[in-house]
Order: structure tokens, then C-alpha cells, then sequence
């Protein structure tokens, strides 16, 4: 049999470039929400607002209080692997920030409406730039206060696939919800606004990592009452945040936050450390609660893996995983010994 003669091999259109790479990043408004403010962030922002719209999916604005984006480079921005976040190998092995792929913008301005209008503080005015269906449009000047505003209109209404999988505004609404809770635990020094369908619907106001407020606003007050706070550091390693009480464990992992150097993950390895150091005394089945933030050396971890950066990869994660499961354990066993043997029942 002869085999076919084979289709000529040709380069992708940029726009079939970028909506291939967000189907890696953009899955969801929340995976659009989770982006913008991380760029708000990465800017120094002080107070970010997410207005939305049918949780999401009709209506995302975003606007941040940060450095902002000069007019010039605005296209730059909206540009698929441009980044002022990385310049070379040595600064991707050591980033700090939550962005450097320069791959969210494009990727978001590929699958929806797009707009981004800027302004730097020292800037006359702002200027802002459109993007529909790939096409950029021209940078134009636009009233701005300092800072920048992203808007994300009718997400994925040129990729019916991907509509399908939207759900009910709700669910859509609980990822949103879900992700900015993490995220207030990571920076309660930003204050972020949040509304929905024009109703005010959450404020995370501004305040200190360990003052407690947003502990009890974001996991409640039963968390954040009887939770133990940790913090130690040992080999270049340090582990801080809290970890509830034995007794006050959950059916499922729903309050179980880990970052790494501020970046919101997901880590068997250390999930698995956790629940070690708990060890029997949680009943069967039952799940530890945390908030718990990883720090050492960038060099020692691996953001690099995955597109979304929800997970990483440690250079020794045997270490890692013995120095989470130590330190908690000696945590626990503290509160064990200063709990009344009522308490303990
Ligand atoms: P990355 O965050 O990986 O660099 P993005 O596509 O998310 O890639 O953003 C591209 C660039 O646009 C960023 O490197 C940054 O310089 C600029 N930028 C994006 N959002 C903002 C923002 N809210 N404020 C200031 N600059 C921004
Ligand atoms: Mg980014």
C-alpha cells in the first residue's frame, strides 16, 4: 500500500498559537481572574478591584493601583513570550514573581474581548489598546488614573468548545471566590474589592499577615480560634502559617493552602508530610486544616513545570518533605501537652 503523500508542514497563525497555549492557562474566568491579579500584584499594587459579570464569563475588569504599563510598550504586553519579568536563564532559575512566561495576556486576548488601558504615575495621560479576535488594535489615549485596568469580555465567544465547559454562573463564581480567598491569605497587605452582576459582594481590607483578621474573614472564625501558629526555620528552610488542632479536622481538603515562596500550590509531597505529622490522632478519613507558607532559597525550587503554576518542583524534596513532617510534628505534640485532658477528651 502507498502511503499518502503528506500534508505540507506550515507555521500556525498567531492566533491559533495563542488559543492553543490558553487552553493550557485559561480554563475557567477563575484561571482569567487568578492571572490578572497576579500581574496587579507582580506591579505592586496596594489595592486591586475585580468587578465581574455571570460569574465571569460576561464581564471581567480588573484594576490595580501598580507601576502601570508605559504607552509604547502596550503591544509588547499583549505579546506572546514578552516579559519584563525574566530576561535570561539565571533570573527564570531564581524569579520571584508570580509571572514570567509573558503568556497570560496574549493567551486571555485570544479567547475573548480585550482590553488593557494604562497609565504610570508620572505619565500626562493613560492609554489603552483593544484586541478582538486576535487583531490588536491601536494604542489610543484613554483617561487613567495610575495603575492599569484589564477587561475580559464574553470569555471563549470564539471558542465554542470551550464555552460548553463553562458552568453555572455560580460554580463559575465559587472558582472565582475560592481562588481570591487564596490569595488573601498569601497578601493581606493588598486590599482586594470584589462585585458581582454591579452588587458590592466581598473586601478583603488591607492588614498584616499575622494580625489575624483575614484568617477568620477568609477560613472563618472556627479556623481561625483554635488554629496554632507555626513558624520555624532550619537549613535554609522555613515553614510558617498555621495548622488546626487535631480536633477540629475537615471531611474533605478543602482548607488545605500551601505556598511556596508565595506562589498558591499543590504538592503531594508535602501534603503527604502534613498528614504524617498529624499522624493517628485524626480520625479515619478525616483531613488536616492549613495555611502554611513555604520560603527558601528560588534556586532550590522549580516554578517552571507547569503553564498554570499550580505545582512545583523541589531540588531536594526529600529534605522538604522531612523538614514539613519535623516541624509540624513537634508543633502538634506542643499543643497536645498544653491542652487540658478534657480538651483532649
Ligand atoms: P508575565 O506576567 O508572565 O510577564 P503576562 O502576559 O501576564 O506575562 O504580562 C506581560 C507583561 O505585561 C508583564 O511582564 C508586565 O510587564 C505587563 N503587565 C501585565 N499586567 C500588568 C499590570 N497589571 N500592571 C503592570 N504591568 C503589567
Ligand atoms: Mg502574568
Amino acid at each position: 500500500m502507498n502511503a499518502p503523500n503528506p500534508r505540507p508542514i506550515r507555521p500556525l497563525p498567531e492566533i491559533l498559537i495563542n488559543q492553543i497555549a490558553a487552553g493550557e492557562v485559561v480554563e475557567r474566568p477563575a484561571s482569567v481572574v487568578k492571572e490578572l491579579v497576579e500581574n496587579a500584584i507582580d506591579a505592586g499594587a496596594s489595592r486591586v478591584d475585580i468587578e465581574l459579570e455571570e460569574g465571569g464569563v460576561r464581564l471581567i475588569r480588573i484594576r490595580d493601583n501598580g507601576s502601570g504599563i508605559a504607552a509604547e510598550q502596550l503591544p509588547l504586553a499583549v505579546s506572546r513570550h514578552a516579559t519584563s519579568k525574566i530576561a535570561n536563564l539565571d533570573e527564570l532559575e531564581a524569579v520571584a514573581t508570580l509571572g514570567f512566561r509573558g503568556e497570560a495576556l496574549p493567551s486571555i486576548a485570544s479567547v475573548s474581548r480585550f482590553t488593557l488601558a494604562s497609565r504610570r504615575a508620572h505619565d500626562e495621560h493613560g492609554s489603552a489598546l483593544q484586541i478582538e479576535g486576535g487583531k490588536i488594535g491601536e494604542v489610543t489615549p484613554r483617561a487613567h488614573a495610575p495603575g492599569t485596568t484589564v477587561e475580559v469580555r464574553e470569555l471563549f465567544y470564539n471558542v465554542p468548545a470551550r464555552r460548553k465547559f463553562l458552568r453555572a454562573e455560580r460554580t463559575e463564581l465559587g472558582h472565582i471566590e475560592e481562588w481570591l480567598r487564596s490569595l488573601a491569605l498569601a497578601r493581606p497587605d493588598v486590599e482586594l474589592r470584589v462585585s458581582h452582576n454591579g452588587k458590592a459582594s466581598r473586601r478583603y481590607k488591607p492588614g498584616d499577615l499575622y494580625s489575624d483578621v483575614r484568617l477568620a474573614e477568609t477560613l472563618g472564625e472556627d479556623f481561625a480560634n483554635q488554629a496554632v501558629r507555626v513558624d520555624h526555620s532550619s537549613a535554609g528552610l522555613r515553614l510558617h502559617g498555621w495548622i488546626a488542632q487535631p480536633h477540629y479536622s475537615r471531611a474533605s481538603t478543602d482548607q488545605q493552602y500551601l505556598y511556596v515562596n508565595g506562589r498558591s500550590v499543590r504538592d503531594r509531597s508535602v501534603a503527604h508530610a502534613v498528614k504524617m505529622a498529624y499522624g493517628d490522632v485524626l480520625y479515619h478519613g478525616r483531613q488536616p486544616a492549613y495555611v502554611l507558607f513555604l520560603e527558601l532559597d528560588p534556586t532550590r525550587v522549580d516554578v517552571n513545570v507547569h503553564p498554570a503554576k499550580h505545582e512545583v518542583r523541589f531540588r531536594d524534596s526529600r529534605l522538604v518533605h522531612d523538614f514539613v513532617y519535623r516541624t509540624l510534628k513537634d508543633a502538634l505534640a506542643d499543643t497536645r501537652a498544653g491542652m487540658t485532658a478534657q480538651e483532649i477528651g
